[in-house]
C-alpha cells in the first residue's frame, strides 16, 4: 500500500465502513485498513438488533434511543435484504417491573421517532397463539413491539463494498502500526499480516479501533487522552430451536437487565446477552461456561423447554468498547457515541471513536464528517440517508434465477439482495454453480466472497459472509477452508 489519501481509517468494523462509505462518496480519497477480516472483532459478535434500547428508557437516554430508532426506518429502507422488522415479546412479570412503566416505556418507544413501516406496540394474551408459544403456562399477559434485525457482519461487508465502489481503497489483514505528524498531514505505517512494511500519507486519520481505540491513540499516534474505554464482554448462545413463530422475546431478569431470544439461521434459537466488565488489554474472547449458564437459566424461567449447557451448538463472544461514563455496574455504561478530534488549525487531526452501536453506525458517520468538515472546508453534506446499500435496490434477479430451488434463492437473496446477478452471473441451475461445498454454500458464491468481499480463509466465509460454518460439518468446514486458500494462493 503507498500513496496520500485524504482520510486514513483506522479499523474495519461497522463505524470504519460506514465512515469510510460516507467520506468516499463525498469525493474524498480514502483508505481503510483493518488488522484481520472485516467485522472480525465487535461487529459480528453482536445481538444483531438494529433497536431504539427500551432498556436505555430507564437510565433516560433519550436522544440515543430517538436517533436508534429513527434509524431502525432507514437501515430497513437501505438494506431491506439484511435488515428484517420482528416482533418483540416482553412476558409479564409484575415483581420485575410494574406493568404501567413497560406500557408508558412502550408508548415512548412508540412515539420519540417517526414510524413508517413498523408497527406500534400492544397488550398481548400469552395463553392464545401464537405468542404464548412454547413459554411456561404461568404467563398470562404480554407487550409486544417492533425492533429489527440485522446480519451485523454483511451490514459491514456491504458498507465496504458501497465505500470500494465509490474509489476507496479497503486494506484488510493490515494493521496500522504508527503515525507521525508532517507538514500538512501524517504519516502512517502499515504492517501486512506476512510482514511487509508500508507507509502512507494521510491529510486525517479516524480512529476506529473499537476495543484498541484508546491503545490506538496513546501507543500508535502518541496522542496523550483523558478518554477511557470501558471494556464489557458480551456472549451470546445459539440452541435447537425453542419455540414456534418468528417473534423474538425480551425476558426481563431478576438482576434487571433484559435477556434477547430469537428464531436464528431456520433451525436454531438464539440467546444472549451477558455484561461482564474486563480489566486487561482486550483479547479474543470465549462464552464463559458460567455465562452459558446464566443464559440457559434466564430462558429456562420462562420457556417449558429446559436448556442445558450441553444443548448449546455454538456460541459466540465479542467485546463493547464503551464510552467510560463513570457508572460501576457495566449494564448501566451508556450505549452512546463520543467523537473526539485532536488537531488545530495548524495540526493534522486524529478522530477517535469510543462507543457506539450497529445501530447508529450511520448517523455516527455523518456526525464524524461533520467533526472533520473545519479540515476539509469544501466537503458536501450528508447523502447516505436515503441511497441503498449493495443489493439493497430493486432487482429482477429473481425471476432470472427461478430453475434454482427455492430454499437456495432464498438464502442467496438473503445474503445480496439485488446484487445475485453479481453472484450467480449466467448460472441458472445447480449444475452451473460448481463443487457442492455443503449446506446451501458452493462454489460459485466463494468465488465472489474472495473476488468481491475480501474474503482469505474459510473462517471468514463460514462465520461472516455467511452463518454456513452452523450448517455445515466439521469436515465440510475443513473443506471450505482449503477452498478459499486454494483460490487465495
Ligand atoms: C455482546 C454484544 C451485543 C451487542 N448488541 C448490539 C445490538 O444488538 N445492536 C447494536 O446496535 N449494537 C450492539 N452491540 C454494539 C456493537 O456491536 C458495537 O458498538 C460495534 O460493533 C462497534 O463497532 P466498531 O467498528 O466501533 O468496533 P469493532 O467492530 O471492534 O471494529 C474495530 C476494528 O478495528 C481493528 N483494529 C484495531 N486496531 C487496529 C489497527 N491498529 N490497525 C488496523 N485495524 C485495527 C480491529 O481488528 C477491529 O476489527 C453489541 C456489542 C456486543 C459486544
Amino acid at each position: 500500500m503507498t500513496g496520500s489519501y485524504d482520510l486514513l481509517v483506522v479499523g474495519g468494523g461497522i463505524n470504519g465502513v460506514g465512515i469510510a462509505r460516507d467520506a468516499a462518496g463525498r469525493g474524498l480519497s480514502v483508505l481503510l485498513c483493518e488488522s484481520n477480516d472485516l467485522a472480525s472483532a465487535t461487529s459480528s459478535a453482536s445481538s444483531k438488533l438494529v433497536h431504539g434500547g427500551l432498556r436505555y428508557l430507564e437510565r433516560y437516554e433519550f436522544r440515543l434511543v430517538a436517533e436508534s430508532l429513527a434509524e431502525r426506518e432507514v437501515l430497513l429502507r437501505c438494506a431491506p435484504h439484511i435488515v428484517r422488522p420482528m416482533r418483540f415479546v416482553m412476558p409479564h412479570v409484575r415483581e420485575l417491573r410494574p406493568a404501567w412503566m413497560v406500557r408508558a416505556g412502550l408508548f415512548l418507544y412508540d412515539y420519540l421517532a417517526r414510524r413508517q413501516t413498523l408497527q406500534g406496540s400492544r397488550r398481548v394474551d400469552l395463553r392464545v397463539a401464537p405468542y404464548g408459544a412454547g413459554l411456561k403456562a404461568g404467563f398470562k399477559l404480554g407487550f409486544v413491539y417492533s425492533d429489527c434485525w440485522v446480519d451485523d457482519a454483511r451490514l459491514v461487508i456491504l458498507n465496504a463494498r458501497a465505500a470500494s465502489d465509490r474509489g476507496a481503497q479497503i486494506a484488510t489483514r493490515t494493521t496500522c502500526t504508527a503515525a507521525t505528524r508532517v507538514a500538512g498531514g501524517w504519516r502512517a505505517t502499515l504492517r501486512t499480516t506476512d510482514g511487509r512494511e508500508s507507509e502512507v500519507g494521510a491529510r486525517a486519520i479516524v480512529n476506529v479501533c473499537g476495543p484498541w481505540a484508546r491503545s490506538f491513540l496513546t501507543q500508535a499516534v502518541r496522542q496523550p487522552t483523558t478518554f477511557n474505554l470501558k471494556l464489557v464482554q458480551g456472549s451470546h448462545i445459539v440452541v435447537p430451536r425453542l419455540y414456534e413463530g418468528e417473534h423474538a422475546f425480551i425476558l426481563q431478569n431478576d438482576d434487571r437487565r433484559v435477556v434477547f431470544v430469537y428464531p436464528y439461521e431456520g433451525r436454531f434459537t438464539l440467546i444472549g446477552t451477558t455484561d461482564i466488565e474486563l480489566s486487561g488489554p482486550p483479547a479474543p474472547c470465549q462464552a464463559s461456561v458460567a455465562e452459558i449458564d446464566y443464559l440457559c437459566r434466564a430462558a429456562n424461567r420462562y420457556f417449558v423447554r429446559h436448556l442445558e449447557v450441553g444443548d448449546v451448538v455454538w456460541s459466540y463472544c465479542g467485546i463493547r468498547p464503551l464510552f467510560d461514563d463513570g457508572s460501576s455496574n457495566p449494564s448501566d455504561i451508556t450505549r452512546d457515541y463520543v467523537l473526539r478530534a485532536d488537531g488545530s488549525a495548524s495540526e493534522a487531526p486524529v478522530l477517535s471513536v469510543f462507543g457506539g452501536k450497529i445501530t447508529t453506525y450511520r448517523r455516527l458517520a455523518e456526525r464524524a464528517l461533520e467533526k472533520l468538515a473545519p479540515w476539509f472546508p469544501a466537503l458536501p453534506g450528508p447523502w447516505t440517508g436515503t441511497v441503498p446499500l449493495p443489493g439493497g435496490g430493486v432487482g429482477d434477479s429473481e425471476a432470472r434465477y427461478a430453475g434454482l430451488p427455492r430454499e437456495l434463492l432464498a438464502d442467496l437473496l438473503r445474503r445480496h439482495g439485488a446484487s445475485i446477478g453479481e453472484v450467480l452471473g449466467d448460472a441458472r441451475s445447480v449444475a452451473d454453480l460448481g463443487v457442492h461445498l455443503g449446506a446451501d454454500l458452493y462454489a460459485r458464491e466463494v468465488d465472489h466472497f474472495i473476488r468481491r468481499e475480501w474474503a482469505r480463509t474459510g473462517e471468514d466465509v463460514l462465520w461472516r459472509r455467511t452463518k454456513c460454518g452452523l450448517h455445515l460439518t466439521a469436515l465440510e468446514r475443513q473443506q471450505v477452508d482449503h477452498y478459499v486458500r486454494q483460490r487465495v494462493h
